[in-house]
């Protein structure tokens, strides 16, 4: 590779980036990774955007307000950037991640302060897009015009990203995500992810497991694997090194609770058509692999499943719960749904209410239906006015709001395995995880943080449990 490093970095002045991260925990793999590509460079990151001489906003497309919010974030950057020109400095604006690959020149046209427009597959190119970027601002301070605003890729490229990434930079508090899948062909009639992310691509066992030996050699003693679509996993292994064939997310999550030090294994996200027999196996085998799992189910609608083109209908996914909670008794389920889904009718709507009694969650997300460029919703007839999604997101949150207090509550005087993650909001207080993914706060030391141990939860509420830590050792597992 060239050395793209400005006169300045070369001198040994150190630059500072700042990275704001929108959206799901992809794109917070994905910011740790630019991170990575960019401290070569001598970029040490920065805690606030005015702290920075590049920021980087990582951006999700999935519902509007998430794009109009990158919008509003440039517009403040932009009044930084003249400001700084206007004491002889400058501000290096770039826009990553699904909004980057989704609008592509857009964004410079709407925004002109912006430098760089990097999609989700190319931004281990960003050495050499902030190479550009430093051409044409030499070019500028000369007196002299370079054609076209910004630097753009948003190209799939051929060769996957995962390839030219640096191994990643420490652990932070005992857990770490795994990327592992990427991209989805499943075109669900309302998501951006199949054109935003690209066709679905599986890293190969070989690459992963190595990353999670790196990790757990870091410290990692918790692993979450990630995906749009994580459990369509099928990771092509050479004849030539770990014995060949497609691997399964099950067979990668045994290879996975092989390596020393990794105590929790989870994944995320899932998609009920590719829970197949032996992953929901491996949930009663692997004692690493957390009793927790998302599996989105979206409508609890047939009708709206299909208008979806979810590819399943509820049955299905009554019968995996059924299955999952089979082989782990414990297991703790979260789910996503959206509400006013064109067509969605006050029937439709009380099949889904119906489900979530029927299911019980321990946690969920839900929103209404945002209505995106590009995917066929957006044509559907039957819009749903946003009076009544309100309304019927207002009812659902309730339900699921009321389901995540029984299952807090119901492990009230548990004593529980808890891997402390950072300090809380009051003095003396930290905050971890238990199996089932619930927030737990409790007083204990900050050396802590970064380790698994045994709290008697005390009080449970809507969204977290308070505890003591324990001295008798936990009654679950992990
Ligand atoms: N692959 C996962 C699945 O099959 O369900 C979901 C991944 S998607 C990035 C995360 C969640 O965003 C979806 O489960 C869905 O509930 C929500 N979502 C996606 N598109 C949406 C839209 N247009 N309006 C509202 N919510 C949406
Ligand atoms: Fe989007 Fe998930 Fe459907 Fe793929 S499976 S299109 S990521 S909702």
């Amino acid at each position: 590779m060239t050395d793209v490093r400005t006169g300045e970095q070369r001198q040994g002045q150190r630059k500072r980036v700042f990275i704001r991260t929108y959206g799901c925990q992809m794109n917070v793999y994905d910011s740790d990774r630019m991170a990575d590509v960019l401290r070569p460079l001598g970029y040490a990151l920065a805690n606030t955007p005015e702290q920075a001489d590049l920021v980087v906003l990582n951006t999700c497309h999935i519902r509007e307000h998430a794009s109009e919010k990158v919008y509003s974030e440039l517009g403040r950057l932009r009044d930084t950037k003249l400001e700084r020109r206007a004491r002889g400095r400058d501000l290096t604006i770039a826009v990553a991640g699904c909004v980057a690959q989704a609008e592509g020149q857009e964004i410079v046209r709407r925004q002109p302060a912006v430098d760089i427009v990097v999609g989700p597959q190319a931004y281990h190119r960003l050495p050499e897009l902030l190479a550009e970027v430093e051409r044409k601002s030499a070019f500028r301070r000369a007196g002299k015009c370079l054609p076209g605003a910004g630097v753009l890729d948003t190209d799939f490229p051929a060769e996957s990203k995962f390839d030219h990434l640096p191994a990643p930079e420490g652990v932070r508090a005992g857990s770490a995500f795994l990327s592992i899948q990427e991209g989805c062909d499943k075109f669900c009639t309302f998501c951006v992810v199949p054109y935003t992310r690209g066709a679905e691509y599986s890293r190969g066992p070989a690459a992963v497991l190595a990353e999670a030996r790196h990790l757990a050699a870091a410290g990692a003693i918790e692993i979450t694997l990630l995906g749009q679509n994580v459990n369509a996993y099928h990771g092509e292994a050479p004849t030539t090194s770990i014995g060949g064939s497609t691997w399964s997310l099950a067979r990668l999550i045994r290879a996975l609770a092989e390596i020393e030090g990794v105590a929790r294994i989870r994944y995320t996200t899932s998609h009920p058509r590719d829970m197949d027999d032996e992953l929901i196996a491996v949930h009663g085998e692997v004692p690493q692999l957390m009793p927790y799992l998302h599996l989105p189910v979206q409508s609890g609608s047939d009708r709206i499943l299909e208008a979806m083109n979810r590819r399943h209908g509820r049955d299905l996914f009554l019968r995996l719960v059924d299955r999952l909670r089979a082989v782990r008794p414990d297991l703790a389920l979260s789910s996503d749904f959206i509400v006013g889904f064109p067509g969605e009718s006050d029937a439709d709507f009380d099949d889904t209410m119906r489900l979530i009694d029927e299911v019980g969650f321990a946690s969920a997300f839900s929103f209404k239906y945002s209505r995106r460029p590009g995917t066929p919703g957006w044509a559907m007839p039957d819009q749903v006015p946003e009076s009544v999604k309100a309304a019927r997101l207002a009812a659902l949150q309730a339900l699921l709001g009321s389901q995540a207090r029984d299952f807090n509550a119901s492990k009230v005087g548990a004593t529980v395995p808890v891997l402390f993650a950072e300090r809380g909001r009051k003095p003396g207080q930290i905050v971890g995880k238990t199996p089932w993914l619930q927030s737990v706060y409790a007083e204990g030391k900050p050396r802590l943080i970064g380790g698994i141990v045994a709290v008697r939860l005390t009080e449970g509420h809507a969204n977290s449990l308070a505890g003591e830590i324990a001295v008798r050792p936990c009654e679950a597992a992990a």
